[in-house]
């Protein structure tokens, strides 16, 4: 059906670009005006005002115009909002996993609810067991004629490096890896078993050369391994390697959250536990307690403050004082 629309596509048309999910997370962090978002993610201004009417647009943030200052206008999470904290965590476990280097994780979250660090784990709602890329059943459907209708949607930086400029977190580094739309089909492909150069082009549909600077993108990164499986001529195939199966919670929470928000729509993409043989939907819980985390019982601890190459000093704005703390090292 030409209308239908596939839950990863959903997702990312709303929260696809980097810089929309990046200051979903400053404002997770508590952050809530124009001029703080601006800092804390080193921001292009228009860039900046472009996002945030899209976020309003597609109902993550609500703008709300202060009480006794008619000039001044904050934004705050909805409900669909503060219901995309399981891909944060999602994304921010990825990144302190392999991306963290010896510093360690730049921001530290605690789980007030247990007095734990919080370590985020996905499992499968149904069955409890943690998943992992091996146990997946992803049906891909119709997604080729998805792919392409939304392709003009499309947002794409040539600079992903940017997306790191600002406040140091696991996730703005994650996404950056990530890079764009192309780059969450790619490894969604991946997940679902796609490994041969012409698949992943008969499905995306895109100009050869973008699809080669993505697959060559993560075997440099390290998620993909390429394997020549015919040599005359030489030709690879793609697969997944340990770091680029353990990003696959980062995929289905985005692909959860994107089947919510489509509720009614009939959807062809269907994923499967292989464990359970239920449908998979991926819970994020604390490792120490075992309880979904809410963002309202999380203390973020800023470790880093500064990024490697910015020259601003002052730190990160935060709704709370307890936001902020500057590193030993
Ligand atoms: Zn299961
Ligand atoms: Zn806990």
């Amino acid at each position: 059906m030409a209308d239908e629309t596939s839950p990863l596509d959903s997702a990312l048309r709303a929260i696809g670009d980097p810089w929309s999910f990046l200051i979903q997370q400053e404002a997770f962090f508590g952050v809530r005006r124009f001029g703080d978002f601006q800092r804390n993610l080193n921001i292009a201004k228009n860039t900046l005002t472009d996002r945030l009417s899209l976020l309003v647009e597609f109902g993550l943030l609500e703008r709300k115009r202060l009480l006794d200052r008619s000039d001044i206008h904050e934004y705050r999470l909805t409900a669909r909002g503060l219901d995309t904290y399981p891909y944060a965590l999602s994304l921010m476990k990825w990144g302190d996993d392999w991306l963290a280097g010896k510093d360690g994780p730049p921001v530290i979250l605690s789980h007030k609810t247990c007095g734990r660090v919080l370590r985020p784990k996905a499992i499968c709602s149904a069955c409890k067991r943690e998943v992992n890329a091996e146990d997946i059943q992803i049906n891909l459907g119709n997604i080729a004629e998805t792919v392409r209708k939304d392709a003009a949607q499309v947002r794409v930086s040539s600079r992903p490096e940017l997306y790191t400029a600002g406040r140091p977190t696991s996730v703005s580094r994650t996404l950056s890896v990530i890079g764009d739309r192309w780059g969450f089909f790619v490894l969604w492909l991946a997940l679902a078993g796609v490994t041969k150069f012409e698949h992943f082009h008969s499905i995306l549909g895109i100009a050869r050369t973008t699809l080669t600077a993505r697959l060559n993108h993560f075997v440099e990164r390290g998620l993909l391994d390429r394997l020549e499986y015919q040599s005359r001529p030489p030709r690879h195939e793609y697969r997944l390697s340990e770091s680029g199966k353990a990003i696959c919670p980062v995929l289905l929470t985005l692909h959860d959250w994107g089947l919510r928000g489509l509720q009614k729509h009939a959807t062809r993409t269907s994923v499967l536990h292989r464990s359970c043989g239920q449908p998979l939907h991926v819970e994020i819980v604390c490792v120490a307690c075992g309880k979904p985390p809410l963002p309202k019982d999380v203390e973020v601890k800023q470790v880093h403050l500064v990024a490697p190459r910015a020259r601003k000093s002052r730190p990160p704005a935060t709704a709370s004082k307890k936001g902020a703390r500057r590193a030993k090292a």
